[in-house]
């Protein structure tokens, strides 16, 4: 069982009071790196969410001021690195990344928090000058209404960080739904936001079933936003589910990214950043590498570089000291992962680097892999792996990577690795990805705004444009 100073109460968290679900039911959460029960959650339903949805509509009564709502986001993120450690070996724990990796991405969390309170007087009302009418214009950025904010298991912090911020920077009261598998971490996360003294009902807390949360968030009027990170297949549920009521929806789904590497690239710093990429979470991040597309006379060079490093990677339990890589979230990803290895390998491709996955006693642990010889065809190129294995394929043209890199129904990610920066202009220009990482490995940043085109979602988190996703635009005309 796990034992945490900031997991006092391990509840949810309603119109400001620690909750249980009404039925007493529990859910238990499991540490995938031992197969060990780390605590059991309430297992709330609909009659909760309708609870949390109601005491987040009576806030509104009292609306923030700008100064005011500034302060709680600095104290968040104040909060995020005076914990850092602490917030860090829980979300290891529960999701199994290496601490040092679980720490980074409590401070990338409080990026979020900061730059919302860095820019938050954008959402300060502007005036307009017209013509020819001469009256005297002005546009607000009211707060949408309630917001409910469902994330998953790959990064418990960093997700509610990239949409808790925007909604309170906006005023908006929200519903948080974090994922059956990390729920720990969003309540030591609650743990530290009850210390600011928040207004009740400002942030909510339910978890549970996620079926009968997401409907009451999806049917209820005064919900006006739901922003949602997670599967295209339940992002798409989502839309159905709201079209009847016309709810702003926001939705950050998979990806499948292809890493192209053209002859002329630096192959070492290429590798390196494949590496920092694709091994992240243990391959289970929704930017990272799905397909690497190297140009046919640079394979065997650039191939040998990234295996030589990834013989390096150390597989284990994330708290142990130099472990680089977790396992698996459950037995589920284990087997979808060992699917697509073998499938390649049954059509043709040959293992470079890694072996055959020992069965899952306790933790999922899956062996660093690369394989050449892939092909388009191939499921571990068209489905998102999710998992630590670099597939290697082989590109002949410019002008037909670019059209095999878009070949996919997502446009989350891509990378590209060229020194022509004339090249780099023209291949980045037609990829029909929301986040293109030049010479770089890179994933997302609180100071850009990011999200998917195509069926990898829409709307933007980060930057300006993240500032104003819960905002709804009203323009006064004074006579
Ligand atoms: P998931 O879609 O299974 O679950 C995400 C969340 O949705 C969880 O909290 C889950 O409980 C909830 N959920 C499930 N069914 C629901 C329903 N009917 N109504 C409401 N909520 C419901 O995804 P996952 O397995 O937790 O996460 C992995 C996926 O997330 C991958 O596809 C990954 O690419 C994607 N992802 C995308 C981004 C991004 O920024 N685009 C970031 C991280 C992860």
């Amino acid at each position: 069982m796990i034992d945490s100073p900031l997991l006092k109460h391990v509840q949810g968290y309603i119109n400001g009071r620690w909750v249980g679900a009404q039925s007493g039911q529990t859910l238990a959460v499991i540490n995938p790196a031992t197969g060990e029960t780390l605590s059991p959650v309430p297992l709330m339903g609909q009659a909760e969410t309708r609870h949390a949805v109601e005491a987040a509509q009576a806030s509104r009564i009292q609306p923030a001021s700008i100064e005011q709502r500034k302060q709680w986001l600095n104290q968040i993120a104040d909060l995020h690195i005076e914990h850092q450690k602490e917030l860090g070996r829980i979300i290891t724990l529960e999701n199994g990344k290496p601490w040092k990796e679980a720490q980074a991405e409590a401070a990338y969390a409080a990026g979020f928090y900061r730059y919302c309170a860095a820019h938050i007087e954008k959402l300060k009302p502007r005036r307009l000058q017209e013509q020819p009418k001469n009256h005297t214009w002005t546009v607000h950025h009211r707060p949408a209404g309630v917001v409910g904010l469902i994330t998953p298991w790959n990064f418990p912090l960093a997700m509610i960080a990239k949409k808790l911020s925007a909604a309170l920077a906006a005023d908006c009261p929200s519903v948080i739904k974090p994922a059956e598998k990390t729920p720990l971490s969003m309540i030591a996360l609650f743990s530290l936001i009850d210390q600011i003294g928040l207004p009740a009902g400002k942030v909510n807390l339910v978890m549970g079933h996620a079926d009968q949360i997401g409907q009451v968030l999806c049917e209820h009027p005064a919900v006006r936003v739901i922003s949602f990170t997670g599967s295209t297949r339940v992002g798409k549920l989502l839309i159905a589910a709201t079209a009847p009521h016309i709810k702003k929806l926001s939705l950050e789904l998979g990806g499948n990214a292809p890493f192209i590497v053209f002859d002329d690239a630096d192959f070492d710093h290429a590798a390196d950043h494949l590496i920092q990429n694709k091994f992240r979470g243990a391959g289970q991040t929704c930017v990272c590498t799905n397909r690497v597309y190297v140009q046919q006379s640079a394979a065997e060079a650039f191939t040998k570089k990234v295996v030589s490093r990834v013989k390096t990677l150390k597989v284990g339990n994330g708290m142990e000291e130099g472990v680089g890589i977790g396992p698996l979230i459950d037995r589920g990803a284990f087997d979808k992962v060992k699917g697509y290895v073998d499938g390649a390998l049954s059509r043709g491709a040959t293992r470079v680097a890694g072996q055959a996955p020992a069965a899952p006693q306790g933790g999922c642990f899956f062996p660093p892999t690369v394989l050449r010889g892939v092909t388009d065809e191939m499921p571990c190129t068209r489905e998102e792996i999710f998992g630590p294995v670099v597939p290697i394929i082989e590109f002949d043209e410019e002008k037909d990577i670019i059209q095999r890199a878009n070949a996919t129904e997502y446009g989350l990610a891509a990378y590209v690795f060229t020194a022509d920066l004339k090249r780099a202009d023209r291949v980045v220009g037609m990829l029909q990805f929301g986040h293109v990482g030049l010479n770089t490995g890179t994933g997302p940043t609180p100071e850009a705004p990011f999200g998917g085109m195509k069926q990898s979602g829409f709307g933007r988190e980060g930057g300006h444009e993240g500032l104003f996703e819960f905002t709804e635009s009203q323009t006064i005309a004074y006579g």
